[in-house]
């Protein structure tokens, strides 16, 4: 049942793209190596404005954390306004902040207009308050959101109990902007729509090499080079080979587990308008359902750790927690996938050369982002106009004892699931 690299989202995923290995040569204006959501969002808006495109993914479309992650398609950041100015200052943040307010609707938008099968429902998501201490903290962030227009709204206990159909919380924030996904079908059906408008789409094509010479990029693959003039690098928590490129993160492992699809009768008193939810634990919970009624319920750790059997534990039991009545439905599959974080949670561009980016760091907020910053990406590139990033772009960025950090958010939740299984 578990196999930490093989999520649920594979086995349902309707979309589908014909991404061959590359096996010749090609030149291209803007090459892009990744093909998660900023790969293929980049892919698709550059190819769209009637660039050449080649977009080069070492494995499948969707095989990082565009294919793994829970399909909560927030708006905005995992930091408040306040925060997010504190730390790249008003200006530059409040750009950032309306950019990604408006980010599910550009998602949603996508969608539509190519027809991406990928599970949308846009009914908004709702932070759920797990303590007294939880609700204060949605408190603070439903003040700060409205200051800067945000539509969010917060809900009692009571009313929380029956949007969740969880007797559990003591309050929760709810957001219309936001909404759910099939996250691997969305990852897909971008790479799909690149394809369509003229982007050539390349899977089981890793990168090995990336070198400048004279005015052009030569990346090299098993099955042949691509000369570019631009370079987009979007290949985030999951970068392979490239070590001078390589983005500097602390890595946090978050899994899921997939029930099998609940009955009618369950589904009726469950989440009966399918918001999207996590709640405010330090170490996080996060559920909602998929098109097929399974309850998918997720929290921070490492499947194919010395902590598995803590997770799986925990997960048994915070279900029963949450649901009484689903105490004993089976879990089908459980997954995990790597998030980037940075220390300050703020994604970050970096300038790796002549006309070339890479975005990384989203901190457990990519779809949104990823595809804005994928997208602002390539137009930026294709302008020659650095000023129309999403945020400015840094010559390097680095992180302090990353291993370190790792360990102490793995062995965190593993304690936290431990203790909470128990007791
Ligand atoms: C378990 C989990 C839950 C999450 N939940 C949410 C959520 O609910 N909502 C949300 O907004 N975000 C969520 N996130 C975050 C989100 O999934 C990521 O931020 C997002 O997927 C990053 O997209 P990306 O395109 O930048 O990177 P990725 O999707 O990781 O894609 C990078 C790609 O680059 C490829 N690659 C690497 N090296 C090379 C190379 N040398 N050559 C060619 N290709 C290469 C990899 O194979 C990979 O496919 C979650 C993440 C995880 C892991």
């Amino acid at each position: 049942m578990n196999d930490p690299e093989h999520a649920l989202w594979r086995t349902t995923c309707a979309e589908a793209v014909t991404a061959p290995p590359l096996t010749a040569d090609a030149t291209v204006d803007l090459a892009v190596i990744g093909g998660g959501y900023t790969g293929c969002s980049a892919a698709l808006a550059a190819a769209r404005a009637g660039a050449s495109v080649c977009l080069l993914e070492a494995q499948e479309i969707g095989y990082g954390g565009s294919g793994r992650n829970v399909g909560l398609v927030n708006a905005g950041l995992w930091l408040p306004p306040v925060d997010i100015r504190a730390h790249i200052g008003t200006e530059v943040g409040d750009r950032l902040i309306d950019l990604l307010a408006k980010a599910p609707s550009d998602v949603f938008s996508l969608i539509e207009e190519h027809g991406i099968a990928c599970e949308p429902v846009r009914n908004g998501t709702l932070h759920c308050a797990h303590s007294a201490s939880g609700l204060k903290d949605l408190q603070k962030r439903h003040e700060q959101l409205r200051v800067v227009g945000a539509p969010v709204e917060l809900v009692s206990a009571d009313q929380a109990f029956e949007r969740t159909g969880s007797a559990a919380f003591h309050g929760a924030l709810f957001d219309p902007r936001a909404g759910t996904i099939q996250p691997l079908a969305y990852a897909v059906g971008l790479a799909r729509a690149a394809s369509q408008v003229g982007a050539q789409i390349h899977a089981q094509s890793p990168v090995q090499a990336m070198q400048h010479q004279g005015s052009q990029w030569v990346l090299t693959t098993p099955g042949g080079k691509v000369r570019a003039k631009s370079v987009i690098q979007a290949t985030n928590a999951y970068h392979l080979a490239l070590p001078d490129t390589a983005p500097a993160y602390v890595p946090v492992y978050y899994f899921q587990y997939a029930t099998t699809p609940l009955s009618h009768n369950l589904r009726a008193s469950i989440l009966p308008q399918e918001e999207g939810c996590w709640d405010t634990g330090l170490v996080m919970t996060s559920f909602r359902l998929d098109q097929a009624g399974r309850m998918i319920i997720g929290g921070m750790g490492d499947l194919g750790n010395a902590g598995q059997g803590a997770h799986s534990g925990w997960v048994r039991r915070k279900l029963a927690e949450l649901y009484p009545q689903l105490a004993d439905q089976p879990f089908e599959q459980g997954w995990h996938g790597r998030i980037a974080m940075t220390s300050d949670h703020i994604p970050k561009i970096t300038q790796i050369g002549p006309n070339a980016l890479a975005a990384h760091g989203y901190s457990g907020r990519g779809i949104g982002p990823g595809t804005v910053f994928g997208r602002m990406m390539a137009e930026s590139l294709l302008a020659d106009d650095l000023s129309l990033l999403p945020v400015p772009a840094v010559s390097e960025h680095h992180e302090s004892w990353t291993r370190v950090r790792r360990a102490f958010f793995e062995s965190g939740a593993a304690l936290t699931h431990l203790i909470k299984a128990r007791f």
